[in-house]
């Protein structure tokens, strides 16, 4: 691994382009080569794919992203770091670097001009502040992609992992589950940063199902009901399902629904697994369009 995993030469290369550190951007640099190493190789990047990196940073995991693929493509929204990443990665002729959101970018025209539109492999230390947007985005977007291997909090990987029972389940599990199979790659103490972030992190690897989990008739509408039922967490099903808007649902047809999925009047949205999430969207389905 390369020097920008040390911490005295990070600084140097820092103080050589004035740089200060914009919490607003979630800027915390991975020190750390065992835990770039374990990313590099759970991503199973190989020869012949193409990489979108998401925030590189000052490239420490750029620079090892392009010795393993064919391109990588490095999104960072802070143009103070752009001389910074011209200067890291000067001698990686295989890497393009955007400056520009992630959550602005087309990442359809990416995997179109470099992969022929085939799908390409994600790879990131997410900043913290919109992990969950992100990585919904990359999900629901059905964009050309084939894995997604991310460093995030660890409470978000919990969050990522989990099922019905837990404080943590909602839309992201049911997303993940629905779009993927999740597998925690490692744990990160949150000494391997510079600065030193408030909370300790996880690696997570998604590797997008070629098949989804359960049949439902309208993915929308399906992911509708779910952002529904978490909407108001503490609330019945029933009206979660009535008090959203863009499900367009009357009382008496939520009830019908929820007769139809048999599940009971009362029941929470938060006990329900995909399968049963499923079902019910298919019977609103069905009444919407009898
Ligand atoms: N990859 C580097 C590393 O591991 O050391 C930096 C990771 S740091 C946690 C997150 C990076 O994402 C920062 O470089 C930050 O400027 C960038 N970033 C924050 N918000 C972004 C956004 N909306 N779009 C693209 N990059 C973003």
């Amino acid at each position: 691994m390369g020097n920008l995993t040390n911490p005295t030469y990070v600084s140097a290369v820092l103080n050589r382009f004035g740089f200060t550190f914009q919490k607003k951007y979630g800027q915390n640099f991975l020190i750390d080569d065992n835990i770039l190493s374990k990313i590099i190789e759970n991503a199973d990047i190989r020869s012949g794919d193409v990489v979108l990196e998401i925030g590189p940073g000052i490239g420490t995991m750029t620079e090892e992203l392009s010795k393993a693929a064919s391109k990588v493509i490095a999104v960072e929204i802070d143009t103070h770091l752009i001389p910074i990443l011209e200067d890291t990665l000067f001698n990686h002729n295989n890497v393009t670097i955007i400056n520009n959101d992630i959550l602005k970018t087309d990442i359809e025209s990416i995997a179109e001009e470099y992969n022929e539109g085939k799908p390409i492999k994600v790879v990131a230390n997410l900043p913290y502040y919109i992990t969950t947007p992100i990585i919904m985005e990359l999900l629901e977007k059905k964009l050309p992609i084939e894995s997604i291997t991310v460093m995030v909090q660890k409470e978000v990987a919990s969050r990522m992992m989990t099922g019905p029972g837990s404080k943590e389940y909602g839309a992201l599990s049911l997303a993940v589950a629905y779009y993927t199979t999740p597998e925690i790659v490692c744990d990160v103490p949150a000494n391997c940063f510079m600065p030193k972030p408030n909370v300790d992190s996880a690696v997570i690897k998604l590797v997008t199902n070629t098949e989804c989990p359960v049949k439902v008739e309208n993915e929308e509408l399906l992911f509708d009901c779910i952002r529904a039922s978490f909407n108001q967490r503490r609330k019945t099903l029933a009206n979660g399902l009535k008090n959203y808007p863009k499900l367009g649902l009357s009382k008496e047809q939520v009830t019908e629904a929820i007769v139809k999925a048999n599940f009971r009047q009362d029941i929470r949205g938060e006990v329900l697994t995909l399968e049963e999430f499923a079902k019910l969207s298919n019977c609103i389905y069905e009444i919407k369009n009898s």
